[in-house]
């Protein structure tokens, strides 16, 4: 927090709405992004969810956009004005309630369309106008066909969460989109990260654009405690629970890298009498928000994920985050540990590492700049310990390995698993309802202090039935790199 909004000038009119959401000060996205966009100039931000970054460019679009306010009823006097896509229903619903509460004290009207419900509700708001218009690219590809949105009076667009649009191959979409908006107007993209592709969007795109970074873009948190520990596939439940037990965590989720594997993991720790829910790209809204309340509750003390299911959902602060298995693209470890340790609470965060992960690992070190060490965790066991590397990797061996294996994991990584689906492969949702949880805005929460975890009041099955009373020996699963400072 840096900055007033007073310092801003701000109408009347928005001034009041920001000050009933008791925001005190500008987060430093907000002091940063707002007076550029109040120019009109193009920006390029490096800002995650969780920054303050809708307010950072909606605030000053809805000022910009004030001059057209007003009170007709007349659908030519409501042209869509400026232009917020998003790659998931989730954020694009969080993204239009926000920008709701900022221009409620305005004549301004916006909307939200996503993938996934009727179109015809979302057609007739449209049709009546509408000066902002929230939408993931898909379902607004429909509108502009169906010509329930008429794009040609956009002066500014807002291309939000941009890197996960790419990544969850949108940019056929987003280019079709952007070629029925007028040359002369005002483009804003925001992504966690500036890889190449992003440039190249930006290139293509933005024109001059202002760069703005608050933290630089690849950052660790630095309240996250990172754990590398070296597991083959077969113990990476168990060093979950030892984690688990060990520092008397209560809840965690749990990041896998497909949509199959997660449903798997998800049954087995159910078995092991570990409270446990899964959250995937195949599981309808309702189930997802089902789980979702189930974690808030504490009736779910695990919850499973893949990184597009996960990544629409506003959830902070979790006590701990695992990833079973190695994300393919390092950005997602950046974004799953961002679960943990925000807002000056510690958080944990572990990474299962298996033998054939090492490029990935040093995927991440690269990225985040840190040189990672992979631990060893000492298990109780019924069996001797598996041959360990003595030391994790040399590379050149292990990269053919790592490709194969990796190879095999990206098959099993359905492509549809998103939560709006890119166009060509859209189709078979459920209807959604509309999610007004709180939940998601809100940062993690403990459910009632009593309630035990799971792991503290079961012995998973397997492991009571095949451990004898009398041997337990002490094995140690090697722990290859251990975090840096
Ligand atoms: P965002 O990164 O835009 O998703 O915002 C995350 C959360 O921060 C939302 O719940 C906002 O309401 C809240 N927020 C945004 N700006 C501020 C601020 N200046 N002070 C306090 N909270 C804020």
């Amino acid at each position: 927090m840096t900055d007033s909004f007073s310092n801003l000038s701000l109408a009347p009119t928005l001034a009041r709405a920001v000050a009933e959401m008791g925001y005190e000060s500008m987060t430093p996205i907000q002091a940063q992004a707002i007076p550029v966009v109040l120019t009109g100039q193009d920006v390029m931000g490096a800002a995650q969810t969780g920054t303050g970054k809708t307010a950072a460019f909606s605030l000053p679009l809805l000022q910009r956009l004030l001059k057209h306010e007003n009170p007709s009823t007349s659908p030519a006097r409501h042209p869509v004005r400026a232009l917020v896509l998003l790659p998931t229903r989730e954020l694009a619903d969080q993204v239009a309630q926000q920008i709701k509460l900022y221009a409620k004290y305005t004549q301004l009207r916006s909307a939200v369309v996503f993938g996934g419900m009727d179109m015809k509700p979302q057609t007739l708001e449209l049709k009546r106008g509408v000066e902002v218009l929230v939408a993931t690219p898909g379902r607004l590809l429909d509108h502009i066909e169906a010509k329930n949105a008429v794009l040609n009076q956009v002066e500014y667009v807002v291309l939000d969460e941009a890197d996960r649009m790419l990544d969850i191959g949108f940019l056929p979409d987003l280019q079709r989109i952007l070629s029925y908006l007028p040359k002369q107007r005002t483009t804003l993209l925001f992504s966690a990260t500036f890889s190449p592709e992003i440039k190249r969007l930006a290139n293509s795109y933005l024109q001059n654009p202002i760069t703005i970074e608050v933290a630089r873009p690849n950052e660790t948190a630095s309240t996250v405690e990172q754990r590398f520990y070296a597991a083959q596939d077969d113990d990476k439940r168990r060093v979950i629970r030892k984690v688990l037990t060990d520092r008397g965590i209560k809840q965690a989720f749990i990041f896998v890298n497909s949509k199959l594997g997660c449903g798997r993991l998800a049954r087995s720790l159910e078995r092991e009498g570990l409270r446990t829910a899964a959250l995937h790209g195949d599981k309808s809204q309702d189930e997802r928000l089902k789980a979702l309340e189930a974690f808030k509750q504490g009736e779910v003390d695990l919850l499973v994920c893949t990184d597009v299911a996960a990544r629409g959902l506003d959830i902070k602060d979790v006590p701990a985050v695992f990833n079973f298995d190695v994300p393919f693209n390092a950005e997602d470890y950046v974004h799953r540990i961002g679960r943990t340790g925000r807002a000056g609470a510690s958080g944990l965060a572990v990474t299962l590492v298996s033998p054939s992960d090492t490029r990935l690992v040093s995927d991440i070190e690269k990225l985040i700049k840190k040189k990672l060490e992979v631990e060893t965790l000492q298990l109780e066991s019924e069996r001797p310990v598996g041959p360990v590397p003595e030391k994790w990797g040399s590379r050149a061996e292990d990269r053919p390995r790592a490709r194969a294996f990796e190879g095999r994991r990206r098959e099993d990584h359905d492509p549809r698993d998103v939560l709006d689906s890119p166009r060509e492969r859209r189709g078979g949702f459920r209807p959604a309802p509309i999610t007004r949880d709180p939940f998601f805005e809100k940062p993690y929460e403990p459910s009632a202090a009593d309630a035990s975890p799971s792991w503290e009041a079961s012995v998973p099955k397997t492991a009571r039935s095949s451990i004898s009373a009398n041997i337990k020996p002490k094995r140690k699963v090697a722990a290859l790199f251990k975090s840096g400072e």
